[in-house]
């Protein structure tokens, strides 16, 4: 079986079980456990921010994010694929009651300019306050693409103007910095408040680490409480973190090498009729049959994602190993 669904299809190796046994906890309610407490520690000591603490989900940390940033009857701004307007279950507005204002970018990616003119004069009664702009690096269901740190500075000063929050979804935060060679701490310094997954390509089975100012992030105990986040002896999965951290970075490039091979080899392929560009561990691409695709994909046990419109994603994850990477490519050619 090979899954290429998604990068969050990974299990722990056994080295990562190994430092999860060996964890030393406490409740982390009392934050009384050791290791949620340093992972917390190094996540803000690598990006250079105030705080960061842990959540069950990047769904939980993104709504709390956006809680603490917002009021109700106010509005943020996103891309029209972003993840917290799309696949949060409708969150934005149950939990903080903040409407979306969606633009259109590039694969899943928006400009300063864009977000100039998408903020409501806040002398304009008649519509809703804008406070917040939440990007996405990378982006999902923009293929894993990346933004250039150039832009999220131009965004930053629109935000500074306007008096904006300015959230990171950083669900795949890791695969940007490998692909792009770039510094967490820059990151850092930009960002009001950023979520970082765990459980997608840095391979530990749960978690999201927030981050950010203190100011923000003093608010962040109370919501996590309120949305039912708050976990006791966590540091189980803590430990996982902490060993993805020292050990599961690096290789995301094996993941992006792998990613582009996918791409490269399937743009050469008759069936399909084009490939988004690839840029860390997300592959879109498009044929003509989709359906047909997918029965195929199904009956040879490789797992990939219907996307809709034609539209299939495979996700390189570190369970998928050269020799599954060899075999995958095999079936791909002789699918006709
Ligand atoms: C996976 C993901 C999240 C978090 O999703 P969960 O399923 O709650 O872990 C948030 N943003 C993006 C862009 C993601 O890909």
């Amino acid at each position: 079986m090979i899954d290429l669904r998604s990068d969050t299809v990974t299990k722990p190796t056994p080295e990562m079980l190994h430092a999860m046994m060996n964890a030393e906890v406490g409740d982390d309610v009392y934050k009384e456990d050791p290791t949620v407490n340093e992972l917390e520690r190094r996540v803000a000591e690598l990006f250079g921010t105030d705080e960061a603490l842990f959540f069950p989900t990047g769904s939980m940390a993104n709504q709390a994010a956006i809680k603490m940033h917002t009021q109700p009857g106010e509005q943020l701004i996103c891309d029209k694929y972003a993840h917290v307007y799309n696949y949060e279950g409708g969150g934005v507005s149950f939990n903080s009651g903040v409407s979306c204002k969606l633009l259109d970018g590039d694969r899943g990616m928006i400009t300063a300019a864009q977000v100039e003119e998408a903020i409501n004069p806040p002398d304009f009664y008649h519509s809703p306050l804008t406070t917040l702009v939440c990007v996405e690096n990378t982006t999902n269901k923009g293929g894993g693409a990346c933004y250039e740190m150039s832009t999220f500075h131009e965004i930053k000063e629109v935000c500074e103007k306007h008096d904006l929050g300015y959230h990171l979804d950083g669900a795949r935060l890791f695969n940007a910095i490998v692909a792009k060679n770039q510094d967490p701490k820059e990151y850092g310094t930009l960002f009001d408040t950023i979520s970082i997954c765990f459980s997608k390509g840095l391979g530990i089975p749960l978690g999201t680490v927030l981050t950010g100012k203190s100011e923000l992030m003093k608010k962040a105990m109370r919501v996590r409480k309120v949305l039912g986040g708050g976990m006791r002896q966590v540091g189980f999965i803590a430990a996982a973190g902490i060993y993805a951290l020292d050990h599961h970075i690096d290789r995301l490039a094996e993941d992006h090498k792998r990613a582009i091979e996918l791409g490269n080899y399937l743009s050469q392929l008759s069936y399909v009729k084009k490939v988004e560009p690839v840029e860390t561990n997300i592959v879109i691409f498009k044929v003509n049959d989709e359906q047909a695709v997918m029965n195929y994909c199904d009956k040879n046990d490789l797992i990939i994602s219907n996307m809709g419109q034609g539209k299939l994603r495979l996700v390189t994850h570190l369970d998928y190993t050269q020799e599954l990477h060899e075999q995958a490519l095999q079936l791909f050619k002789n699918f006709s």
